[in-house]
């Protein structure tokens, strides 16, 4: 499932095709896909300009010049799949549709953006933009990892006297918006706190160590994913997938990588998802 460095470094790949471009043509294919599609949403999209292209959490928000907003969520299987008519930026010709191709914008330079989903969980919704933020969706979302509101005290404050588990705290997105499962464990091994731990017994100053910890793993991953993106544009233009080296996630059994620390990675189950730690340099 894409966290919010995945869904950041498909944003930036979609960028140079879509940004102040114009859609030539949208194509949907079917009426569904997690949730229905809007109503008439090829001849919404028909004819508009991507005026910017941002980020809310999992979500990729395209503005458009008629005053509605594209929001786009990956879901679990989603893919975005950048072809272009001639050789130019990308080096793919277009390729033949495929079969779980559900919407297909060809843009007005001829590059083509498509949304392949085969489990068909993610999402598309048009939004007027000005009231994006009462969106079901976006409503009740935390303040962005890298946004000023989310600072130290305000985590502080937000944590303090709680009783669930650190990781459950981190997973909800009331709390910070766009962590997902791997980067709060990734998080917590930087940070040295176990993904048990309770909230309300942990000092201050523990917790204000997760908003760096926080920050560094997704700029490191962000960072990674920006030259998986140059590797995807020599291969098939397809954005979203790539594999990262992470400290502790995925990694039971093997060696700890904090330099110096001699633990070795364990995997708990905490509310049905797998946590994975390092038991000598978390506490
Ligand atoms: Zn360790």
């Amino acid at each position: 499932m894409p966290e919010l460095p995945e869904v950041e470094t498909v944003r930036r790949g979609l960028l140079p095709v879509m940004e102040g471009r114009r859609i030539l043509r949208a194509e949907v294919n079917r009426p569904d896909l997690r949730w229905p599609l809007p109503e008439q949403m090829a001849e919404r999209l028909t004819g508009r300009r991507v005026e910017a292209l941002r980020r809310r959490s999992k979500y990729i928000l395209a503005d458009l010049d008629g005053g509605e907003t594209l929001l786009i969520h990956l879901g679990m299987s989603g893919r975005m799949l950048i072809a272009q008519a001639e050789v130019g930026v990308f080096h793919h010709a277009l390729p033949a549709a495929e079969k779980h191709d559900h919407v297909v914008l060809t843009m007005e330079d001829g590059a083509r953006v498509t949304f392949n989903d085969a489990r068909r969980f993610g999402m598309m919704d048009l939004w007027p933009t000005a009231d994006l933020a009462a969106h079901p969706l976006l409503a009740g979302l935390g303040p962005e990892p890298f946004g000023n509101d989310f600072s130290e005290t305000y985590l502080a404050e937000r944590l303090r006297g709680r009783a669930m588990p650190v990781k459950a705290a981190l997973l909800d997105q009331r709390i910070v918006a766009g962590l997902g499962n791997i980067y709060v464990c990734e998080a917590l091994h930087d940070a040295r706190i176990s993904p048990e731990r309770r909230v309300r017994d942990m000092t201050e100053a523990e917790i204000v160590t997760l908003v760096p910890a926080i920050r560094d793993v997704l700029a490191r991953a962000i960072e990674a994913g920006g030259s998986s993106l140059r590797d995807y544009r020599q291969a098939d233009g397809e954005l979203g997938y790539f594999q990262h080296s992470f400290r502790v996630y995925g990694r039971e059994g093997l060696p700890c990588l904090r330099p110096g620390c001699v633990g070795t990675v364990r995997r708990v189950v905490q509310s049905g998802r797998s946590s994975f730690f390092c038991p000598v340099c978390q506490r």
